[in-house]
């Protein structure tokens, strides 16, 4: 099936909810043209219901291989493990990866993505160099690796080419991160020059600049990077306030907390995303609103850390974009992302219902908010036309299988709701991007051969 087409689902999800009789018709650009009423000779979806696809706005592809390698620890020692040892964890298996490597963990990461209805990845890529930090006769192999991968299945892109510099405020890189390094913002900008024009004629990939996070670059670096990005209209992503460490770190050097520097330097503005945003005063979330920034959560990886969680009404009151990633893929599941940013506000409030938007019925719901973060906002966050179904917008597409078993009884009013806090991540059934069928009935071509190459490199490392 190649675009241009019309897909009549059962129901589509439109304004924040779902509605019968309407389809979707998307151009042969893979753009999508137009939403028209009671199609006649569309393609015909039944039992399906159609949304944009998700927006993954904070992964790192090659963490896939740790999953399940960290959740151990000696016996007697009390709490010993948090966030600091299990990135020595990640560090030991970074540090294992040939550009061979690199491909296979994320080509199969990608399709995991796929399979749960992701549709578009910011990849925050810090992995650069060789293992003993010598930069590959291309500086840029391994970013063109990931986005081959991505490619290769048909997953849209945006590289996030990271700058990494300290291995904290004021230290040298440790051993274990020479692969992340850059020397000079000069050379690191070089190095993102070179991959926007790499990108240029690609159907799928774009760039953004990610400073890694304020205990990583040096403040003077900042301004530089942020320049950059706007000279290019580029995204901005940087990991803010995960820990309570690096913000005690930042007060301590600068006497300011990770957002209220940000905004001093003047680096707070719409194409900033905060990864995190975990550990924030009042006084952050409401400069965090009034400056247009995102804030990207991570649920089940903070989850999985033990960073803690997200201050996700305050933040939504407070006029701030929230968008959600996979960050560490711990699990691959869109929909639990979305859920946990509810669940856990219910948990710290003991309210239901806390994140909640206009259902079109006359009352609040959890899915308009929820799908809302893992569609458009996720886009916006990524500068991508993509996320909503709208002329104009890249025709990125999940249907969904009202037929499976954990969304059987679900009607046009609470199939949101069923799916965003109840539903399987197997209830995804067809993806499209920018119009191109890639899963289809739940299979992706390529599904078995990735699968045998990550096995390959998992056995190995
Ligand atoms: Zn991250």
């Amino acid at each position: 099936m190649t675009a241009p087409f019309t897909l009549a689902p059962d129901l589509l999800w439109l304004d924040g909810r779902f509605q019968h009789g309407k389809a979707v018709r998307v151009d042969a650009d893979g753009r999508i043209a137009a939403v028209v009423d009671d199609p006649a000779g569309g393609v015909r979806l039944p039992g399906r219901a159609l949304l944009p696809g998700f927006v993954n706005a904070h992964s790192h592809a090659f963490q896939r291989l740790i999953r399940g390698r960290t959740q151990r620890r000696a016996d007697g020692e009390g709490d010993t493990e948090n966030f600091w040892s299990w990135r020595e964890a990640m560090y030991s298996a970074a540090l294992g990866l040939t550009p061979e490597d690199v491909f296979d963990v994320a080509r199969w990461c990608f399709i995991e993505m796929m399979r749960t209805g992701i549709t578009a990845v910011g990849e925050f890529h810090y992995l650069h160099h060789q293992a003993d930090g010598r930069p590959y006769a291309d500086p840029n192999e391994l970013a063109h690796r990931v986005i081959a991968a991505a490619e290769s299945v048909g997953l849209r892109i945006a590289l996030l080419n990271v700058c990494y510099v300290t291995g904290g405020i004021g230290h040298d890189l440790g051993k274990d991160q020479r692969r992340f390094g850059a020397a000079s913002p000069d050379a690191f900008l070089d190095r993102t020059r070179a991959l926007r024009e790499h990108v240029e004629a690609s159907a799928l990939a774009t760039v953004g600049v990610a400073p890694h996070s304020i205990r990583a670059v040096p403040r003077d670096w900042l301004p530089e990077l942020d320049g950059f990005a706007a000279d290019h209209d580029l995204p901005l992503h940087i990991h803010v306030s995960e820990q309570p460490a690096e913000v005690d770190a930042c007060v301590a050097e600068y006497g300011l907390r990770p957002v209220e520097l940000l905004a001093e330097d003047g680096i707070l503005g719409g194409r900033l995303t905060a990864i995190h945003a975990t550990h924030l005063s009042d006084a952050e979330v409401e400069i965090l609103g009034q400056s247009g920034a995102s804030v990207c959560a991570c649920p089940t990886t903070e989850r999985d850390l033990g960073d803690g969680f997200l201050r996700g009404r305050d933040l939504l009151e407070a006029g701030v974009r929230v968008c959600l990633g996979t960050d560490s893929h711990t699990s691959l599941d869109f929909l639990e992302e979305m859920r946990l940013v509810e669940y856990n506000e219910r948990l710290r409030r003991r309210a239901r219902v806390v994140i909640a938007g206009e259902d079109g019925r006359g009352g609040l719901s959890v899915a308009p908010p929820l799908l809302e973060m893992a569609t458009a906002a996720g886009a916006r966050s990524l500068g991508l036309p993509a996320g909503d179904i709208a002329p104009g917008l890249h025709a990125d597409l999940i249907a969904v299988d009202l037929e499976h078993p954990s969304l059987l009884g679900a009607s046009a009013d609470t199939l949101g709701a069923a799916l965003t806090l109840s539903a399987t991540p197997d209830v995804v059934r067809d993806v499209w991007v920018g119009g191109v069928p890639r899963l289809e009935d739940r299979r992706h071509p390529l599904e078995e051969e990735a699968a045998g190459a990550f096995a390959r490199v998992a056995t190995r490392l």
